[in-house]
């Protein structure tokens, strides 16, 4: 059964990510630094004036945030205009963009509402037209093609009450009694776009001929059986359609059924290659989006704020704060530059692991541009946008957009969830035989990379980020004589959450430094500071991840086994942690009714 490592890899088509797994940084890959053709962005850039003009005229954020509701006639007219198959050939009435002038357009509208830009994206990423290029040719295409071309809203139901980590899928699929159809019993949760679907792809587990797997079917959402039976009302990105499904033995053809590969992953395998993009159109198309706005909001209040007769820009903690979040909104872009210009995974190189990467990476580092924005602010960053317009303050909106981004940390798996699903990618280079790069004890080697244009503090970044990509594989190494076998160290979680977050940090580091040393070559020395504060902000945070590693590794640290044991005693902890506001079913366990 193939794994999530076999499915991305390509040996014809070299991976930046996969070759710092080994302990090797190949700067080649990054330097000179792709950006996006002109004949391709001014084709982005004719889409992204339409879509703007369109966005102006229907949605105003405030009002849909305020009332959890879309304009009426909205949904059609995004139909209408084609808007959820940006992707898709002009001739079947999609915008025919590339995945770079998809990941624009979904910034531009995040920039104004982010619960609409996630309608459009949902479709895009995940949906029918999505899968579409996976499809083998067949009866199930034929239904897709024509259900794209009717322009029709999809919507990808995975998650199930029980919890989107659980491998096994609740929802069945049973074949009928002539074989020609299955019948679908199960709920699902939390589903993007499900309140205004008309075609539901659905993860279920089916049981033939002694086989049990997941697979994924096409169902039309009037079909018998199908209903939607709640609306989800989230802390933010209120007004995108969200609702949960109740499947009541739903015939659906065997035809619809897409009978693929095993594979050992939390998704099937073509869900895997058709959502890859979709993290990027998801989450870190909005992440941008929320990183400049904040960025741009601080700058601007730090301007406009005195603090005893100097602005607060003038102020040192302050600088630093505003460098610190340009800085992390120059990563994301430069992350999703990297990964949206060459996506695909057979080009000249395979950029398929920086596109499970980024979704932490940007949704990560957004949250750290607002949260820091939000300090700068004060209590006109925690005050919403209407509130500031009622007493005729600038109207912010900077409370929504954090209310906004912390979903993103949540959408399509939690962040360190994801990041120990990620950590386990690494895991084949060194189990069950060791494989790292051949010179791990030669000095850094920054071959590939234009040294001659950055600074001398961006070059010493990169000799680190360099050493830190041998000292992962060295640490690897090590670990091994502590795991002998691969599962004792997924057991270890907090070493392979560590693992998986510094492998991040290099990566984002080397990327925003191979950027910084191409502009400079083309005469923009402006991102050297950019790249610069972004590293010195990544060391540190390096440092901390190698340290939470190695305690968990070595042993030497707090037994939170036994405090979280001790915390579920009776009265052990009474009067600290226990009749604060305990959640009411808690409250009615303890027979306290009140
Ligand atoms: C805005 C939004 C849009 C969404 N859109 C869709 C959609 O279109 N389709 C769809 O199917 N779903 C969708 N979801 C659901 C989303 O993908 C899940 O909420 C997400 O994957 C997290 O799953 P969960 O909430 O079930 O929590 P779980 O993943 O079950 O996690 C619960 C807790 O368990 C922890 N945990 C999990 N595994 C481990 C482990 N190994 N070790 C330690 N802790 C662990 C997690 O970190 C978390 O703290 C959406 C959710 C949101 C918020």
């Amino acid at each position: 059964m193939a794994s999530a490592r076999d499915l991305l890899s390509r040996p014809n088509s070299p991976s930046f990510l996969e070759s710092l797994y080994t302990g090797k940084l190949q700067w080649d890959l990054l330097d000179p630094f792709p950006d996006q053709d002109a004949a391709d962005r001014a084709a982005g850039d004719h889409a992204l004036a339409e879509i703007t003009r369109f966005m102006t005229e229907w949605i105003d954020p405030e009002s849909v945030d305020e009332t959890s509701t879309l304009p009426a006639g909205f949904v059609e007219e995004l139909k209408k205009r084609g808007l959820l198959k940006l992707g898709t050939a002009e001739r079947s009435g999609g915008w025919g963009l590339t995945p770079r002038n998809i990941f624009r357009v979904v910034t531009e509208v995040a920039s104004r509402s982010v619960a609409v830009a996630l309608i459009i994206a949902i479709d895009n990423a995940i949906g029918i037209s999505a899968y579409l290029p996976h499809l083998p040719p067949g009866p199930l295409r034929d239904f897709v093609q024509d259900r794209v071309e009717r322009g029709a809203v999809s919507c990808t139901a995975d998650t199930e009450p029980e919890g989107a980590a659980n491998t096994v899928r609740r929802t069945v699929a049973v074949p009928t009694e002539d074989g020609d159809a299955f019948l679908i019993t199960g709920d699902k949760v939390f589903v993007g776009n499900a309140p205004i679907a008309d075609v539901v792809i659905i993860s279920a587990t089916v049981t033939e001929q002694g086989t049990t797997q997941r697979r994924l079917f096409f169902v039309d959402a009037d079909t018998p059986g199908l209903r939607v039976h709640a609306e989800h009302g989230f802390m933010g990105l209120r007004g995108f359609p969200n609702g949960a499904f109740t499947f009541d033995r739903v015939r659906v053809p065997r035809t619809r059924m897409l009978v693929e590969e095993g594979y050992e992953g939390r998704m099937t395998r073509t869900a895997n290659l058709a959502t890859m993009l979709g993290r990027n159109y998801l989450i870190a198309a909005p992440s941008l989006a929320l990183a400049r706005l904040g960025t741009a909001w601080a700058q601007d209040f730090a301007s406009r704020r005195s603090v005893d007769g100097r602005t607060l820009d003038q102020y040192d903690e302050i600088r630093r704060v505003l460098a610190a979040a340009a800085a992390d909104t120059f990563a994301i872009d430069t992350l999703t530059t990297w990964t949206m210009v060459q996506p695909d995974l057979d080009g000249p190189v395979n950029t398929a692991f920086e596109q499970l990467a980024v979704k932490n990476i940007s949704s990560l580092a957004a949250w750290r541009v607002l949260d820091r924005s939000m300090s700068v602010l004060g209590a006109e960053g925690f005050e919403s946008g209407p509130s500031k317009a009622r007493r005729c303050a600038v109207p912010v909106p900077l409370e929504r957009a954090v209310r906004d981004a912390r979903g993103l940390r949540i959408s399509g798996g939690v962040d360190f969830a994801l990041d120990y699903w990620a950590g386990r990618l690494v895991l084949p280079t060194y189990y069950p035989q060791p494989r790292p790069a051949a010179d791990l004890d030669e000095p850094e080697d920054l071959t590939g990379l234009s040294t001659q244009w950055l600074t001398g503090r961006n070059t010493d970044h990169a000799r680190y980020a360099t050493g830190q990509a041998k000292e992962l594989a060295r640490f690897m190494l090590r670990v091994r004589e502590r795991y002998a076998e691969a599962d004792e160290l997924l057991a270890a979680e907090r070493v392979v959450i560590s693992v998986n977050a510094v492998v991040n940090e290099i990566l984002t580091m080397a990327a925003v430094l191979a950027r910084a040393a191409t502009l400079a070559e083309a005469g923009h020395t402006w991102p050297q500071g950019l790249a610069d504060v972004f590293c010195a902000d990544a060391r540190r945070r390096v440092t901390d991840l190698w340290a939470a590693a190695e305690a968990a590794v070595s042993g030497d640290e707090p037994d939170h086994t036994a405090l979280c044991a001790g915390l579920a005693e009776d009265g052990r902890a009474a009067g600290i942690f226990q009749h604060t506001s305990v959640p009411a079913h808690l409250a009615r366990a303890e027979g306290n009714e009140q």
